[in-house]
This record gives C-alpha cells, structure tokens and sequence, in this order.
C-alpha cells in the first residue's frame, strides 16, 4: 500500500465527510454537486462519478493549481478547473457546486438574487451576483476553466473581494459558494439556495419590494464580520 501522509489523509477525510453532507443534503439530487478544500500548494476534491455513500474518503483526489493530479486513482470531478481557478484568490479555502433548486432558477433566468432584507445582510450587503454570459468559443474549448475564470472576472466587475459574498450565480448552471474554510463553502451554499428562496417568496408577494436600506443593510453585516463584530445567535 503507497503510504499516505497523516495530513493529507485527513484532509481527505474532511473533503469526503462535506460531500457526503452535501450530498445527504437539499441541496443536491442524483450527482449534481462536489464540494473541495485547499491542502498544501493545491486542493482536495471529490473524483468524478462515484456513489459517495459506495466510496471512501482514501479516492479523494488533490490536485496542484496547474490541474496535475498529485494523488489518487480516479479522475477528478468534471468541475475540477472551476475549483481550481477559484484557490488563485488566496482568501479562498473551500469551494462547493450545487444545482439547487431556487438559486438554479435564478441562474437560469439570469437574475441576480437582490438584497431585500436582513437575512441576507447578515452573509453580504451585495447581490448574490449572476455571471456574465460565456461566448461559444469559452464554452467548447475549456469550458469549466472558462466558468471560473467569469466567476473571478465577474467579482472583480462588483469591486467586491471574494469574501465580501457567499458565492455567485453561474449562469444558465447553478452556484459557486466559497468560503475561508470547506465547512462556510457549504453553509454559504445553504444560505444562497435559503436567500433566492426567500427573494421568490417576497417579490410574489409584493413584486415592487425594494433592495434593504443601505444603514440598515451595513449594520447587519458589520456586526457580524466587520472590525468590532459583537453578533453571535
Ligand atoms: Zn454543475
């Protein structure tokens, strides 16, 4: 047996325990979903097309930053370049994909999921932002390379950092979550499906709802990430 570092083994622990968590979640039907965590000078990630509940955490796959694979037998996820464009923002530790339902829908039709209320000050003051459009030529040649690529490029369109919001629509596809750590990825990709959730709610009630007040909006997040944050529920 090749022997495995302590590290990496429970690095590959972790990553197999939130993809079984996503998977055994809402937020995922059949195989739509991987979750991945930064390990060394590179990441950790889910293989592609296995039954999680059938596999274990030792056919984990990490991955270096230039997509060469540095362990394990199988082939990683499909979505594998997306993660992997993601880990260049070095604020960024964990990433997660999902198709759910509501935030999908949004992605679909292209509409951002606006602000409305505290909720969702409390995880960012933005948008859970839509990405720009890809052209036909970014989506036969290096598709899911190009799908991280106009997740970075659409961020930095907001003049926001990573962190500054749980994730972002992918157009026509679903949501990237990230966060400082694998286990804030997924409670960011919980939140985003909960906060279009609850936008499609409100807008059906009262299609003219407007964007919470900035005052309002700026306390709730502040409070809970900004330099003095004091809030814990
Ligand atoms: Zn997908």
């Amino acid at each position: 047996m090749i022997y495995m570092s302590d590290s990496l083994n429970n690095a590959k622990r972790n990553v197999y325990k939130v993809n079984s968590e996503l998977q055994n979640s809402h937020l995922v039907i059949q195989n739509f979903g991987n979750a991945s965590s930064r390990f060394l000078n590179g990441f950790v990630i889910k293989p592609s097309g296995i039954i999680l509940r059938e596999s274990n955490h030792k056919e984990m796959v990490q991955m270096d930053l230039e997509g060469n694979k540095l362990d394990g037998d199988l082939n990683p996820s499909s979505d594998e370049p997306t993660h992997r464009i993601l880990y260049t923002d070095k604020d960024i530790n964990g990433v997660v994909h999902t198709h759910s339902k509501y935030a999908t829908a949004f992605a679909q039709a292209n509409l951002e999921v606006p602000n409305l209320g505290t909720t969702h000050s409390d995880f960012s003051k933005y948008s859970i932002f839509v990405t720009e459009q890809l052209d036909k030529d970014e989506v036969v040649n290096d598709y899911e390379l190009n799908t991280g690529k106009k997740i970075i490029e659409t961020i930095k369109s907001k003049g926001i950092s990573m962190l500054e919001t749980p994730g972002i629509l992918s157009i026509r596809h679903g949501v990237f979550s990230w966060g400082k750590t694998i286990e804030d990825a997924l409670k960011n990709a919980e939140i985003i499906e909960y906060l279009a959730e609850l936008c499609f709610i409100t807008r059906n009630l009262n299609p003219s709802s407007e964007t919470i007040e900035d005052f309002i909006s700026s306390k709730h997040f502040n409070r809970k990430h900004g330099p003095n944050k004091y809030y814990g529920q």
